[in-house]
């Protein structure tokens, strides 16, 4: 058996996508299965479309859903440097060997030219105007030119690129893992560009070079790039490397949550979910798009619902750590068809991994927000919060933001809890109950309970009847947590307070 080495190969032109996530993740997963090693390569040929800090970010991303690099740009390897723009001489020599055996071809067509070629085939009323079998013998390259004249503009500097010289109406076929036989007939792809004019590659030459320099065993990849992949077949077999070609597993499509073609950054702003790890921050817009992290999800609930869009273990079992993921994991369950980015699966998944955390591991969620308000609090009190918040809480901000009233008294009061049930009895019920607890010792959620069944008792007021006008009181709202624990946590004179405020406050409805 070969040695797994995988690798993912993010270019810098931006955020990580959650795609790229998952993507990262399923190679990671085999990686790890398999005793193999995990690459992380940057493919930052295409110096248009670099965006500085995208590379940290990707990096940065990794590390907080917790996908190690074995190599990489900053583990280094044997197959350093590992950032394609530092191996800039490599790809060349592969390109004039190319060239040397006929299989490649200089290119020296201005923008003008390719342009005028377009239009001519449009005119024709050609759908395809490819630079191609077809078209390549009327364009001005090292096929058409004599060789006298190629080496004149080679030596007067004009500028060039390098291209692929795909062969005449071939069948080519590629076995993926996950789509199984592939066959695309070679007129159906166009003599694409493997060296730029600013000596730099084009991904699909540097692509294949790494992935052959750097042994790699799986290409685990995006459904987009399938149809590069038989281009890749031809790159392998040109250089003579057909036996060390890796396997191609293309991972399906992330769908919209209603499963209506692909998702996309806009869908997300629009439906207000994340689609990027962490915050980014767009360097020429300066826009702010709000990252998973910053949203309040766990990074090992994250990881549960990616490894699931596109894969499943075959059992009923939903919850998974990374260890497990690792135990399961096969390239045989990972599916063909698009996978529905279900963002409240990911809520139902951040609920459990809260859930299953300890009070005193999620007060620090609840420490982070207060540090933020410049609030301080007890150790005692914020765990005893989290006790009473955790089967509520889908995010880690949601102790703080539903739990405001912990630490704030209410100014405000849910209006439809006080026209429906802000009445003689409820008053009543609460001057008197207000009066006892001033009376009691320590206030504990059984005491607060003890009394109020003896307030309403003596009263004859059914103490359901007045519930909730004592929670408006307390809380603010019409619905929260234990309401008997709460009190417990507020303690008795803030209670009392927050009684005789609303009892002077709070009108009766007319
Ligand atoms: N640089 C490509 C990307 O940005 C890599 C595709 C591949 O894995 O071959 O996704």
């Amino acid at each position: 058996m070969r040695e797994v080495r995988v690798r993912f190969a993010p270019s810098p032109t931006g955020a990580l996508h959650i795609g790229g996530v998952r993507t990262a993740l399923y190679n990671y997963l085999l990686a790890k299965k398999t005793n193999g090693t995990m690459i992380l390569r940057i493919e930052d040929t295409d110096q248009g479309r670099f965006v500085p800090g995208a590379e940290e970010y990707i990096k940065q991303s990794l590390e907080w859903v917790g996908i190690k690099i074995d190599e990489g740009v900053t583990q280094g390897g044997p197959h350093a440097p590992y950032r394609q723009s530092e191996r800039k001489p490599i790809y060349r020599q592969y390109a004039q060997r190319l060239i040397d055996e006929g299989n490649a071809y200089y290119a020296f067509d201005t923008e003008a030219e390719l342009e005028a070629m377009r239009n001519r085939l449009k005119a024709t009323g050609s759908s395809n105007q490819q630079y191609s079998t077809t078209t390549r013998m009327m364009m001005n390259n090292s096929l058409t030119l004599s060789d006298v004249d190629v080496k004149k503009k080679l030596e007067a500097g004009d500028p060039y690129v390098i291209r692929l010289k795909v062969p005449d109406d071939e069948e080519i076929q590629l076995t993926d893992l996950i789509r199984g036989e592939v066959k695309v007939d070679s007129a159906q792809i166009d003599d694409k560009v493997l060296m730029k004019s600013d000596g730099m590659p084009t991904y699909h030459l540097a692509n294949v070079v790494d992935d052959y320099l750097m042994k790699i065993s799986h290409v685990i990849r995006g459904e987009e790039w399938l149809p590069s992949a038989p281009l890749h077949v031809l790159l392998y077999r040109f250089l003579g490397w057909e036996k060390e070609m890796p396997q191609f597993a293309h991972l399906p499509l992330l769908l919209k949550p209603d499963g209506n073609g692909k998702l996309s950054k806009r869908d997300a702003d629009q439906m207000g979910f994340p689609i990027f790890p962490l915050n980014w921050t767009d360097p020429k817009t300066n826009e702010l798009a709000k990252g998973f992290r910053e949203s309040g999800y766990l990074p090992d609930a994250l990881i549960n619902f990616l490894a699931f869009l596109g894969w499943n273990p075959g059992t009923e079992k939903e919850l998974f750590s990374m260890e497990e993921l690792v135990a399961a994991f096969s390239i045989e369950r990972i599916g063909k068809a698009g996978a529905r980015f279900d963002i409240q699966k990911a809520q139902w998944f951040n609920q459990q991994y809260l859930k299953a955390k300890t009070d005193e591991d999620l007060s620090s969620y609840l420490f982070d927000s207060l540090a933020k308000e410049n609030i301080s609090c007890t150790k005692e009190k914020a765990v005893k919060i989290c006790t009473v918040m955790k089967e509520r809480v889908t995010f880690t901000q949601d102790f703080w933001l539903q739990g405001k009233f912990f630490f704030e008294a209410p100014t405000s009061y849910d209006a439809q809890v006080i026209s429906k049930k802000w009445n003689d009895e409820a008053i009543k019920v609460l001057a008197a109950y207000s009066k006892e607890i001033s009376n009691s010792t320590t206030l504990t959620a059984d005491l607060a309970k003890s009394i109020l069944e003896s307030v309403t008792t003596t009263l004859g007021i059914g103490t359901g009847k007045i519930l909730q006008a004592l929670r408006v009181s307390i809380t603010g709202g019409a619905s929260g947590p234990d309401l008997m624990m709460t009190m417990e946590i507020l303690g008795k004179e803030e209670v009392v307070k927050r009684i005789e405020y609303a009892l002077n406050t709070i009108k009766k409805p007319a």
